[in-house]
């Protein structure tokens, strides 16, 4: 039971995304509490039964749209029933009776849970996209049965009471405190009258969380920019110019060029595109989304999400909905949160002013007679790059083609540090024929894992990379892994190779750091496995696993030019090592920008929700001194889907709190000579594979020998 489904909102620091689904017509599913011939339901339908293939891999092959309603509606009725037994055990309470019980319930459910969620994440269709709106209130309120369940909590409640008595494991004794602060949290001692109130509220923001997010790829989808020549799109290469008239005439508009958005305020052809109005239409377009008015105008939903939030969380004791949600992170309270913000917020902002003065001097040395604007930035400073570095990311894309990277790169490094070895599966169904399939072998040559590697955009993808959970190690239930890891990376015409950016590399490395965290996981309970961990502690692993990606080794080894085969020369090497400081005030600034504004939307009470949002936002940026025109937001209002879509609500702080871990550890790496087995063995024993199963920064303090110090963080990023 109230097992969270997993989905790792990614690469706060390095994004790349794609274009979005269409949504659809609202739905005519059927309600799940319609009366299927049951029998029959559980003898066909592929979601309720357990895969017999290896590891419990989904039968992807054999699941259909049609089989999820009455999937979930079955499985739902069958946690419970089986929750109503374990509340109503007329034997005296026990761990196993109980919170064990609890453990082994709802396996169904979360079976057919994460397929769906996965599916519409990654391979969406508009049947899916109408479930998953009909679903929403319909699963919280499921959740709700079960967390305010009082005679179930009565049971916990009496265990916790007798915890000195239980002779409980640590980690069993640590699931125990899990759960009841998951059920106090949930609002099981409210008064039947607040519980009613607080249900209400949960259907309500799961529904708006829905709409918030199916409106985000609406928006993502309508503001692609429409350009009409050729010589509007000056600076862009060949390939990509042949890209965007495909995809134009794709949509119906032949003879013109279309530039789909990413997810975040900034769009990578803003880098390349030598039309000023070119760019300012781009990045307008960008920035507009979700305020355009219409059907999938964000602007009120946000207000309500805001004020839903902070009505729910003052229901169940809080000030606000940030000091509810960080009093189970690591971080603990909005006052840690600010606290780091605002005292790196100044020096941020300097770096990025100092950034800009340098832009605009190559703007004045070029008479071209105008002040830099949000629009110029990424232009202007890739030129920068080029003058200081003397290179740019189009020679670098030849030596990082994408199988190379990812066998090569993400891979070896996982084997030099970790032993682990890789066969791909060819006989286990995929969703899609882009997707691959590798069996994992620990050193000593025992499988024990399935990655899912589903690397390209599609445009029934969302944007972003992610990486997710199909099934959980554990050991309860004796299962192992089975982790994917989602990124977008734009699929080139038929026979041409894929050739990554920096950025995308740099991503594929972090997520499987995320795959690393889930694959080595250790525990025994589900409850613990892998990830699920406090979300300004999940980041780390992954940014940790960031650092291979340049590591001279491992870089030698993976890039190498997709044409000649020869490895990538030494001084492109140093180069790129050298520019690791480059730009790093905007880019910390947008990342503040949007975190700051996160927080500020959840720190506040019911009662001052304001009316304006966008009037709102500005504020909040104009009093953290960050309203820095020419460096926008990472991510507006209106298109956050991190803070109001659900999952890093008030939690998008949590790279940067996380990359504090991450810049020390990448620190000890180094002090004890980098990547080796020694090593790396040592990092999974300690950290990557305890899970949740003890305190996270206990792990990291067991790992490191002492607390994590913010040094390293201050120097990388050129804030000391
Ligand atoms: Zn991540």
């Amino acid at each position: 039971m109230t097992k969270p489904l997993l989905m790792l909102l990614c690469s706060a620091l390095a994004i790349q995304s794609g274009v979005a689904a269409e949504t659809s017509a609202p739905s005519t599913q059927a309600s799940p509490v319609k009366k299927a011939p049951r029998a029959k339901a559980q003898a066909t339908n592929p979601l309720l039964v357990k895969s017999t293939l290896p590891f419990e891999y989904p039968v992807f092959d054999k699941i259909h749209n049609e089989d999820y309603a009455p999937a979930f509606a079955q499985a739902m009725r069958e946690e419970d029933a089986e929750i109503k037994a374990i509340a109503n055990n007329p034997a005296k309470p026990s761990f196993e009776n109980t919170i064990v019980a609890l453990e082994r319930s709802g396996q169904n459910f979360t079976r057919v849970s994460r397929i769906f969620e996965n599916q519409t994440e990654a391979n969406t269709n508009p049947a899916l996209e109408a479930l998953s709106g009909d679903l929403a209130p319909k699963l919280s309120a499921h959740q709700d049965a079960i967390v305010l369940n009082e005679k179930l909590f009565q049971r916990i409640q009496t265990l916790i009471n007798q915890k000195a008595s239980l002779h409980l494991d640590a980690e069993s004794e640590r699931l125990l405190d899990r759960y009841y602060a998951d059920y106090v949290r949930s609002g099981v001692k409210l008064s039947q009258t607040d519980k009613e109130k607080l249900k209400s509220l949960n259907a309500q923001l799961a529904t708006m969380e829905n709409k918030f997010n199916q409106n985000v790829l609406k928006e993502m989808n309508a503001s692609a920019l429409v350009v009409d020549t050729k010589a509007e799109l000056a600076g862009l290469s060949k390939a990509e110019i042949d890209t965007a008239a495909a995809t134009a005439k794709d949509k119906g508009l032949d003879g013109k060029y279309l530039i789909p958005l990413m997810n975040t305020t900034g769009q990578p052809l803003l880098a390349t595109l030598e039309n000023r109005g070119t760019r300012q239409r781009l990045y307008e377009a960008s920035i507009n989304r979700g305020s355009n008015g219409g059907d999938a105008d964000n602007r009120e939903i946000t207000l309500t999400l805001a004020r839903l939030r902070a009505e729910r969380a003052q229901l169940l004791g809080y000030p606000n909905f940030a000091a509810y949600s960080l009093e189970n992170e690591t971080a603990k309270t909005p006052a840690a949160v600010n606290k780091m913000l605002s005292g790196l917020a100044p020096a941020a902002v300097a770096n990025a002013k100092k950034e800009a003065a340098e832009l605009q001097k190559m703007i004045d040395d070029e008479h071209g007679g105008f002040q830099l604007a949000a629009w110029d930035w990424a232009f202007y400073s890739e030129r920068l790059h080029q003058q200081k570095f003397a290179y740019d990311d189009s020679q670098l894309r030849p030596y990082f083609e994408l199988n190379n990277v990812l066998q090569n790169g993400v891979f070896y490094a996982a084997n030099k540090l970790y032993g682990i070895t890789f066969k791909e599966r060819k006989d286990l169904p995929v969703y899609h024929p882009t997707v691959r399939v590798f069996e994992v072998f620990d050193a000593d040559g025992k499988s024990f894992a399935i990655f899912i590697s589903d690397m390209y955009a599609r445009s029934n993808k969302r944007g972003g990379a992610w990486m997710n959970n199909y099934v959980d190690q554990s050991a309860l239930f004796g299962s192992k892994p089975v982790i994917a890891n989602h990124l977008n990376i734009p699929q080139p015409p038929a026979g041409e190779p894929t050739l990554l950016t920096p950025d995308e590399v740099k991503t594929a490395f972090h997520e499987f750091g995320h795959a690393l965290h889930g694959m080595f996981s250790q525990v025994r309970y589900p409850r613990f496995s892998g990830t699920n961990v406090p979300r300004d502690f999940v980041e780390y692993p992954s940014q940790v696993n960031e650092m291979w990606a340049v590591w001279p080794e491992v870089l030698k080894n993976y890039a190498k030019h997709y044409q000649t085969g020869q490895a990538i020369p030494q001084d492109l090497v140093d180069k790129i090592i050298a520019s690791g400081k480059f730009n790093q005030g905007f880019t910390t600034t947008e990342y503040i920008a949007a975190s700051l504004l996160d927080q500020r939307w959840h720190q506040l009470s019911a009662k001052d929700i304001p009316t304006d949002t966008m009037a709102f936002e500005a504020l909040a940026l104009k009093e953290a001194g960050v309203d820095f025109a020419p460096v926008p937001p990472r991510y507006r209002t209106p298109y956050f889907s991190h803070s109001f879509g659900g999952g890093y609500s008030a939690g998008y702080y949590a790279y940067l709190w996380s990359e504090v871990l991450d810049a020390d550890t990448v620190e000890w790496f180094k002090e004890n000579g980098g990547l080796s087995r020694k090593n790396g063995d040592w990092f999974r024993q300690q950290l990557l594979s305890r899970g949740g199963s003890i305190d996270p920064m206990q792990s990291f303090h067991n790992f490191r020998g002492r607390d994590a110090k913010i040094e390293p963080l201050l120097i990388r990023r050129g804030l000391n």
